[in-house]
């Protein structure tokens, strides 16, 4: 299997070995070794988490820059829903439209448009296919793989539709071929305007089969600041926008479950609820929940790292520009209630044991006793001094032998106030 690619990763030069990230990684992917930040690529979801809480800047992630861009090529700008919100006293998204037009964008389509889309096959998706109950949003990238990473049994509970990224680079790039008859496929790039690394990892990570319709993906502060510069008060550019209030709500939390049509919805945003409500939910609670939303950024993508507003602030300036459009612009084909095939997401989703102990049953149960063992005999307040987020995680890693009981400051510490009372 080829190996995942990730967006986030370390400065080391930058690291000081805080120790702040630790305590905010959702996947516990996170150690520190010999002074610096060591990040397991296998546990990683690409959350963002680190990069907002250290204090130092050393995690970064990483995504296409503007210059990157093909000179030659025919240019389609995705910018996603929560851009708009970025932009003070905005009251028409058209400006932010013909502003990419003006930053050298031969086109644009609105995320938010095919995001209209999705919500119209996901209804028709709970109609026709009786799926297994609840439906969770596969949305959200760190979602999607937290859950093939940690909880086995929801994989089949995982919407199989693409997420708007996709169907918008495949429907922006069917309507520039029919626009423009002389152009031909390989003579277009599409570049989505990002709000979180995870959206990145999840272009670079599309299987050779399943590659992505996106070529490139930047990032929306970088995009913000170009705009700000071309971005022109009058409109002179005639309607460009074909998106409604369903699509702008997807940038924030809510906005895709309530689209659904159906009140038996839960939506949560930031990683901890997130955490908390899959735990929940593989325990059986809330059976009688038919759409889960679960957004790892806190607001929904309007949260993500990438963006440049603070996500409440920027929820607000979405809220005020919604409030004249219509509900959709793009409702699908109405007559039709099958979900078309080549949106279904298939072969997709499986389970990526990370945590298992062991080769087989047997060894797994020693290695597990053993931990318990060593779990016992430390202090149990997860300092994270030993390097490891957790008491529980520092056992585990000395069970696998990436670490060693002398890494614990704490005993070291007890075992000397000790000594010195004998003595
Ligand atoms: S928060 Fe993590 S990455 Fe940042 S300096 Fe501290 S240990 Fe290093
Ligand atoms: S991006 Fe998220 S999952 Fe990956 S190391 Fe940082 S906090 Fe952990």
């Amino acid at each position: 299997m080829t190996p995942y690619q990730h967006s986030v990763s370390l400065n080391s030069e930058k690291c000081r070995g805080c120790t702040h990230c630790l305590k905010h990684c959702p996947t516990e992917a996170i150690r520190v070794r010999k002074g610096h930040a060591v990040i397991d690529a296998a546990r990683c979801v690409d959350c963002g988490q680190c990069i907002r809480y250290c204090p130092h800047q050393a995690k970064k992630a990483a995504y296409d820059k503007l210059s990157d861009l093909p000179k030659d090529k025919w240019k389609i700008a995705l910018p996603a829903p929560s851009l708009f919100g970025q932009f003070d006293n905005l009251d028409d998204i058209d400006y932010v439209l013909q502003g990419l037009l003006d930053c050298g964008f031969d086109d644009v389509y609105e995320v938010a448009r095919a995001a209209e889309l999705v919500s119209d096959y996901t209804r028709r998706y709970m109609k026709e296919k009786s799926p297994v109950l609840p439906v969770i949003s596969s949305a959200c990238p760190v979602v999607e793989r937290l859950i093939m990473l940690r909880y086995p049994a929801l994989v089949e509970h995982l919407l199989p539709i693409l997420p708007p990224i996709e169907v918008a680079a495949s429907e922006a790039r069917r309507e520039a071929l029919a626009k423009n008859p002389k152009l031909k496929s390989e003579d277009i790039c599409v570049v989505f305007i990002s709000p979180c690394p995870a959206k990145v990892s999840y272009v670079k990570n599309r299987t050779l089969e399943n590659k992505s319709g996106v070529d490139f993906v930047i990032s929306i502060s970088d995009m913000y600041f170009e705009l700000l510069g071309v971005m022109k008060k009058t409109d002179d550019s005639g309607s460009i926008s074909k998106t409604g209030r369903i699509g702008l709500s997807w940038a924030s939390s809510g906005g895709e479950a309530t689209a659904i049509f159906n009140e038996k919805y839960l939506a949560a945003d930031g990683i901890e609820n997130v955490v908390h409500v899959l735990e929940e939910v593989d325990n059986g609670a809330f059976p009688e929940l038919e759409f889960i939303e679960l957004d790892a950024c806190s607001g929904g993508c309007v949260g993500g790292v990438m963006n440049v507003l603070n996500p409440f602030i920027a929820k607000a300036r979405l809220r005020s520009l919604r409030r004249y459009l219509p509900v959709s612009q793009n409702w699908g084909d109405l007559s039709e209630t099958k979900v078309p095939d080549e949106v279904l997401v298939h072969n997709d989703y499986h389970y990526e044991s990370v945590s298992s102990f062991g080769s087989d049953r047997e060894e797994s149960m020693r290695m597990m006793s053993r931990m318990e063992e060593i779990f016992k005999g430390l202090p149990g307040i997860d300092c994270g001094s030993c390097g490891a987020p957790t008491c529980r995680a520092f056992a585990a890693d000395i069970v696998r032998g990436n670490a060693s009981i002398d890494g614990c400051p704490m005993l070291w510490h007890k075992d000397k106030e000790e000594n010195k009372e004998e003595t």
